[in-house]
């Protein structure tokens, strides 16, 4: 029997407003908006805090209190480089996100073009990006904000759709990019499969400076003790259609201090000196202060991987509350799906069509605050109107059972509404 049917006499949607009541009654605030560590996350790095100390050396000898060093500390980029697939020579560590580059590279796109333009991205008529959806709105909100076209591609399970994706890039000159998000994708926590990442670096497209804006933002943020496997599209890229077709970013904001971390860039030979040609009229080298600190704190890849074992115990049983609580409330009555990511800070819960902006207000209404519904795809409409994000990491754990339990409650209120009418 499930939750919608009639029981004890009392009719669905009458039971679930009495459950929608006593919830609000309750007066919680609670909010599964943010993305971000929680706390406690941010306590394993206290040691970052007392970093580097009197040390000021780099492993070559560089003085870090002094400007320079465009490419970023060497042996921070080589902890890095193995996670984010990239060789340490074509890796280079930045400033303190990852988010700001990829918006600094969409800016000098049209502002100057990429390696293999025909002109600037400005002066073309129109400029558009695939974005699979659900995908991650500050990516959007870049495309946005620059008047670039956003073309949505259905995400699969594992990755996009590669027909649509094949098909929109090859018949469109206009289509210069796509946002991937390819390890524990942000929100549905999908990896891309292999078949995907070949067929990325192999297809046709009509631009002849498509560029691939790999968000690698998860790499190393495994939830379990069998790491999600991901093809290396660089080395794929150089052997298929184009080298310097993809651009590879990552970060330190969710493995050490979210703000005050390290983002990394990299690609080709070509895509990396276009990169510190552009960059150098902006910066006379990065903090490489912090980037010591990071490197005496991680030590090696290995020391990373031990860090992100103590990061997954605190996040592990956060996400296996979500999915007791989906799964004891939801469970079977057809009101929701979602997803059981194997790694990074989000996964999806899709509602019946038309839902998902009124199970947000209605949460909303009881003090439980969510992401906006619309917020996973371009332009914050989500034409089906199912996705909602759900970002477990921030809250403590029994604030976040309370916020789940909340949100299972209004599923089945708006299911019960619908189902009357
Ligand atoms: N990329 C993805 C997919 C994210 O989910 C986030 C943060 O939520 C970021 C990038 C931001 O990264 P950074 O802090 O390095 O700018």
């Amino acid at each position: 029997m499930t939750s919608i049917d009639v029981r004890d006499g009392v009719p669905p949607v009458d039971r679930a407003r009495r459950e929608y009541a006593e919830l609000a009654a309750r007066g919680l605030r609670l909010d599964l908006t943010r993305g971000k560590p929680a706390p406690d996350q941010l306590d394993l790095s206290a040691g970052l805090l007392e970093l580097p100390g009197p040390v000021y050396r780099a492993a070559d000898g560089t003085d870090c209190r002094n400007y320079g060093g465009p490419r970023g500390l060497p042996e921070l980029r080589e902890i890095f480089s193995g996670p984010l697939q990239v060789p340490a020579d074509r890796l280079l560590a930045a400033g303190n996100s990852s988010l700001e580059l990829m918006h600094d590279v969409v800016v000098q796109a049209l502002l100057a073009g990429v390696p293999g333009s025909p002109r600037r991205w400005a002066e073309e008529e129109r400029v558009a990006f695939l974005c699979p959806v659900p995908g991650y709105d500050r990516h959007f909100a870049i495309c946005e904000r620059y008047g670039i076209e956003m073309i949505p591609v259905p995400m699969t399970g594992a990755g996009p759709d590669m027909d649509a994706a094949e098909r929109l890039a090859g018949a469109d000159p206009a289509v210069k990019g796509i946002w991937c998000v390819p390890k524990y994708s942000n929100p549905s926590g999908e990896t891309y499969g292999d078949d995907v990442v070949r067929r990325l670096a192999e297809m046709r497209t009509a631009a002849p400076d498509f560029r691939i804006f790999w968000d690698n933002a998860y790499a190393v943020h495994h939830l379990t003790g069998e790491p999600a496997g991901l093809a290396d599209l660089l080395a794929a890229c150089a052997a298929g259609a184009d080298p310097d077709r993809a651009l590879v970013f990552g970060s330190t904001s969710k493995v050490t201090l979210a703000g005050a971390g390290v983002g990394f860039i990299g690609g080709s030979p070509a895509n990396v000196d276009w990169w510190l040609d552009r960059v150098s009229r902006r910066t006379i080298g990065p903090d490489k202060v912090n980037q010591l600190r990071h490197a005496l704190f991680l030590r090696d890849e290995a020391g990373l991987h031990d860090h992100m074992r103590r990061q997954r115990e605190l996040l592990r049983p956060k996400f296996d509350a979500v999915e007791r609580i989906l799964a004891a409330e939801l469970g079977g009555t057809g009101l929701a799906s979602w997803t059981t990511p194997r790694g990074g800070y989000f996964l999806a819960l899709e509602v019946p069509e038309g839902c998902a902006r009124e199970v947000v207000r209605r949460a909303g209404e009881a003090g439980i605050v969510l992401t906006p519904a619309g917020a996973t795809h371009p332009y914050g409409k989500d034409p089906a109107d199912r996705t909602i994000r759900i970002a477990p990491t921030f809250p403590s754990l029994p604030d976040l059972e309370a916020a789940i339990a909340g949100l299972a409650v209004c599923v089945r209120l708006v299911g019960a509404e619908r189902a009357a009418t």
